[in-house]
């Protein structure tokens, strides 16, 4: 049994989207051994910051929240994608080369995966992909970037994807990890009311 860690490490200087300074991570020692017997921090970070699960409400008015989701849709099987000769974005043009069934989880791999800096051109799912992958009635997709859309004022990715009631993941990193079937296993942590969460994502190869 072989396992891929493909979650961001979260730190102050690890990439955030668009390099906004109020989505980095801050961490601080609240006492240390040299105030007290034991060692404790705390995180201030937005929701969206390193590998995370999107909720309904993120991008749909009274969509249902992170502490409603059902952990089924991701402990399952996946499949990654390899999309990494495109450059720009992933259209349905791109989907329809692979092989993608009712019900899957995909988890597409782009040469995100290999930038550790922000980039604002990053790849990402075109409005054709995500109806594309609306009509195909996926259970969800993952990318590697921290967004699954950019340039779209409307949002239309995002929704068309949460219309189907599609799982949303975001701040993969798949570099290591080649094009194949594996078991994902990415928990939320169980925060009420929120429209996202970060999450510790792997994949398991050859889960006995
Ligand atoms: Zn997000």
């Amino acid at each position: 049994m072989k396992i891929y860690d493909i979650s961001m490490k979260i730190h102050f200087d690890m990439a955030v989207y668009k390099n906004k300074e109020d989505k980095r991570p801050i961490i601080k020692v609240v006492q240390d051994f040299s105030n007290s017997s034991a060692y404790e921090s705390s995180i201030t970070m937005n929701m969206h910051t390193g590998t995370h699960i999107d909720a309904p409400l993120h991008m749909v008015e009274d969509g249902t929240t992170m502490d409603e989701f059902n952990l089924e849709k991701v402990i399952t099987k996946c499949k990654v994608l390899d999309f990494t000769s495109i450059e720009h974005q992933i259209t349905k043009e791109d989907l329809i080369t692979k092989k993608i069934n009712k019900g899957d989880f995909i988890l597409l791999k782009t040469r995100n995966s290999f930038q550790e800096d922000f980039d604002f051109n990053f790849v990402y799912v075109e409005e054709s992909g995500a109806q594309y992958l609306k009509d195909k009635e996926i259970n969800g997709v993952g990318i590697d970037a921290l967004g699954i859309e950019r340039s779209q004022p409307g949002h239309e990715t995002h929704k068309t994807l949460f219309s189907e009631g599609i799982t949303i993941m975001e701040g993969l990193r798949l570099k290591d990890v080649v094009e194949g079937e594996y078991f994902m296993c990415a928990l939320p942590l169980k925060i009420t009311g929120v429209e996202a969460s970060p999450a510790r994502a792997v994949l398991i190869e050859d889960l006995i």
